[in-house]
């Protein structure tokens, strides 16, 4: 067996067997595989997809590359909750500090960003000072003392989803519902939490284009679930305007810390309370109508803030040191009307552009940068208005026309 025969054969169509997936995936994560062989597996499981089996094999290797936590020295009830990625989703920042305020545990193992969506773990960063690595036992008592930990893909904890995550990013290889689907269960799997919750987006600033992918991912990672015994469910939520004002991630923190203030009514904030209801929901084994009575006590009472102060000492972060760029630029409308749409992949785009995303594997982003948007979607607008403020590296104004991302019409529009 070669290398050049699997990619050939998954070129073709053809099913690989837990033996070829093994000897691809294993080797590139050995160095034995170089990243353009790699890629071009990568880009043919893209294009032919896999079938049921194979995702399942290629979960199990995923897994197997590293450990799986034993979460059993946690004191109480785990619930885990991943995206599917997103522009502007900054939900497990919040969701961390209603749930664990709530005195669930919540174990999260992130991702950085993948093409134009942000990842928790850059956001997390911008925050001077936090450790997205820590280990196993500071993980497990962060666990039980504060109630929620959020770390970074380690060494041992799906350890190749890390190396094929970061080739994705940069080889136009992350949207695929096999490849995605292997890559969130196998961190969670391996990360150990007893339920496991996933929010799966959809639209155009998504990583799932409609909702028949969307459905069909949400079946293959329950199938996942039930192999490893884990209670996996699934919401399908929108990702057709990016979520809430901010995109880049000092910016994004700035909006967290306002939504688990209780300062902010929209869209993002009504989804954190959903997610957050369902974690509470899938752990405790309670109502709808009980769950949802707990976020609002946790938010209106300032515990769900307190308790995201407390995540972020515990991990050593500095929320008084973010970086915000103090070059920005306004963009002004020259239309009147009802905001339409928003295009969140063309604003992820934007952000990527800007440097709060990587165009190439090696690249470090810039925290400080980023976009504000000032208008959402059913905002009236008039000529002169400012649509959004961009924060840039440097003082050389962009020379885009972002105004084209929105579009606008005369009558009222449905308010998301
Ligand atoms: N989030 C992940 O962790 N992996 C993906 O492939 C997509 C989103």
């Amino acid at each position: 067996m070669t290398i050049v025969d699997i990619i050939n054969k998954k070129r073709l169509g053809n099913i690989l067997n837990k033996s070829e997936l093994e000897y691809a995936f294993m080797g590139y994560y050995k160095e034995e595989i170089p990243d353009y062989q790699m890629s071009s597996l990568l880009m043919a499981i893209c294009l032919k997809g896999m079938t049921d089996e194979e995702i399942l094999d290629l979960t199990d290797i995923f897994i197997q590359s590293g450990e799986v936590l034993d979460l059993s020295k946690v004191n109480g009830i785990t619930v885990d909750k991943h995206s599917t990625g997103g522009v502007g989703d900054k939900t497990t920042l919040i969701l961390a500090g209603i749930v664990a305020s709530c005195g669930v545990k919540v174990p999260k193992m992130s991702g950085r960003g993948l093409g134009h969506t942000g990842g928790t773990i850059d956001k997390l960063e911008s925050i001077p000072g936090f450790q997205v690595n820590q280990t196993e036992e500071e993980f497990i008592e962060k666990l039980n003392t504060v109630g929620a930990c959020i770390i970074s893909q380690t060494k041992n904890l799906a350890p190749l989803d890390k190396k094929i995550y970061a080739l994705r990013d940069v080889t136009g290889t992350v949207e695929s519902i096999p490849l995605i689907a292997v890559s969130i269960m196998s961190k969670k799997i391996a990360s150990g939490a007893d339920n496991i919750l996933i929010d799966i987006k959809v639209g155009n600033g998504a990583l799932l284009k409609n909702k028949k992918e969307a459905e069909e991912i949400s079946r293959i990672m329950k199938i996942i679930g039930q192999k490893y015994h884990r209670k996996v469910e699934t919401m399908i939520t929108d990702m057709s305007i990016p979520l809430g004002k901010a995109i880049g991630n000092s910016l994004e923190i700035l909006e967290v810390i306002k939504i688990l203030k209780n300062e902010e009514e929209n869209y993002l904030v009504d989804l954190c309370k959903q997610l957050s209801s369902k974690m509470l929901q899938m752990a405790l084994e309670i109502s709808e109508e009980e769950a949802n009575k707990m976020v609002m006590d946790s938010l209106t009472s300032g515990r769900a803030y307190q308790k995201f102060l407390e995540i972020v000492a515990s991990q050593g972060g500095n929320l008084e040191k973010l970086e915000i760029s103090s070059y920005t630029q306004d963009v002004i409308s020259t239309e009147s009307g009802i905001i339409e749409t928003i295009n969140a992949y063309q604003f992820g785009m934007l952000s990527v552009h800007l440097g709060a995303g990587r165009e190439r594997k090696e690249e470090q982003i810039d925290p400080s940068v980023g976009i504000i948007l000032h208008k959402t979607v059913g905002d009236k607008v008039e000529v002169g208005d400012i649509l959004c403020t961009l924060y840039l590296k440097n003082d050389t104004p962009l020379d885009i026309d972002i105004q084209k991302y929105f579009t606008f019409k005369n009558e009222g529009v449905e308010i998301l």
